[in-house]
């Protein structure tokens, strides 16, 4: 089994439409992302889908928590068509979600999915009820669901039964584990009253989010082998920064390479301020780092050492990628196959003419003690010979004439 050069096959999961957007079987790995906005604040909630759309997220979630942000989805959804961003919305419920997809049928019909807590949805005889409920409305707007169990609010009663039943047996299990079995079947047993409820195969995604990597990937390693719904990642409550960044690319990384994952979510805690499509951006690097899709052109930078005495190579190869970025949206449409470009920025003579030749166009900024003339190669060949002090100002002109031409 060698995946560590490879991955291994695509495990085999059953396609789910989420509002056009097919969710497993053969598509993909579709990126999604979730909102920070209260959805009763249409404006901001408006704002932020249409920024996390742009950047790249196929799908976006928003919660749905009380009467005023159930009376906003329809009105966020025509406003995001009016601006020309028909992404999926998926409506995130918790403890009222059978309540609210009651009492606003608009809201019900303009959500792509419903996302259900198992663990949240009820105590007792309540829980089974109104999770039945929340999918019977699922089937009656013809929606997919998907049930999102979460560790941190785990079926406590499942919990509680998995761990005396472990007792009786002598302990054979560790509580780690029993959590970990909790957390596996909850997902499964609310996916198997989903289905006798009449909800169709192709209209369930499961999740199993926790916050611990190794844990991560033993749940849905487990999930993957025990059925075949469609499986939406993601480390919940990864933390902020590169620590986020560094949990939730390991995870999600040994589980894709494996085969399993059908939609990543990147859950990042923002900085104060912080942008909210760096998850998406993340998301988009992880799938193209591994191989599995290609969203942007590639830059390709030299870390940079003693032989650089300037930050020029740093800054040019920053605002390239920050262009391809930002015009990526309408590039993709003009030129198709632009995401596949590689561009490099290379620090000085030793690594730069040589990786600069394996780019579709690359530069080689003058290092220390060089000749202050940047050598330019397209398409391996040397193309021209950049000085003055625009050298940077004259590169991005000539990447932008490479794209248009
Ligand atoms: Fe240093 Fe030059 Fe290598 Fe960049 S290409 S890391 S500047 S030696």
């Amino acid at each position: 089994m060698d995946y560590l050069s490879a991955p291994l096959p695509r495990r085999r999961s059953v396609a789910v439409n989420v509002g056009g957007v097919t969710v497993g079987g053969d598509a993909p790995v579709v990126v999604q992302s979730m909102t920070n906005t209260d959805t009763a604040d249409i404006d901001a909630t408006v704002a932020q889908c249409a920024a996390l759309h742009k950047a790249g997220s196929e799908v976006v979630r928003i919660t749905v928590d009380r009467d005023e942000s159930a009376a906003a989805v329809p009105r966020i959804r025509e406003r995001l068509l009016r601006l020309g961003h028909d992404v999926p919305l998926v409506g995130d419920f918790h403890y009222i979600g059978h309540k609210l997809l009651a009492d606003h049928p608009a809201c019900a019909e303009a959500l792509a999915k419903y996302r259900i807590n198992p663990g949240n949805v009820g105590f007792r005889d309540k829980r089974d009820r109104q999770f039945i409920d929340i999918v019977e409305m699922a089937i009656r707007h013809d929606k997919p669901v998907r049930i999102g169990v979460n560790w941190g609010s785990l079926d406590q009663e499942l919990l509680t039964r998995l761990m005396d039943e472990n007792q009786k047996k002598g302990f054979p299990m560790s509580a780690d584990e029993v959590t970990r079995e909790a957390i596996v079947q909850s997902a499964l047993l609310s996916a198997e009253l989903a289905e006798q409820t009449g909800l169709a195969r192709d209209k369930i995604l499961l999740s199993a989010k926790v916050s611990r990597v190794q844990d991560l990937i033993a749940v849905y390693t487990d999930l993957a082998d025990r059925c075949d719904h469609a499986l939406h990642l993601g480390l919940t409550e990864a933390g902020m920064g590169s620590k986020g960044i560094v949990a939730s690319s390991a995870a999600l990384a040994i589980l894709l390479q494996q085969g399993i994952g059908d939609t990543i979510r990147i859950s990042l805690t923002p900085e104060p301020g912080g942008d909210r499509t760096r998850e998406v951006q993340v998301a988009q690097e992880l799938l193209q780092t591994m191989g599995f899709r290609q969203f942007l052109p590639v830059v390709a930078a030299c870390p940079g050492c003693g032989r650089t005495t300037s930050t020029v190579f740093q800054e040019l190869a920053r605002k390239i990628e920050d262009d391809l970025r930002r015009n990526m949206p309408v590039w993709r449409e003009k030129y198709p196959g632009v995401e596949e470009l590689k561009v490099a920025v290379m620090g000085c003579i030793v690594n730069g003419p040589g990786e600069s030749k394996h780019a579709d166009i690359g530069i080689s900024l003058p290092g220390t003690g060089e000749s202050p003339a940047a050598p330019v190669f397209v398409d391996g060949r040397k193309a021209a010979t950049l000085r003055g002090d625009d050298i940077a100002a004259q590169f991005e002109a000539m990447v932008t004439d490479y794209i248009e031409a």
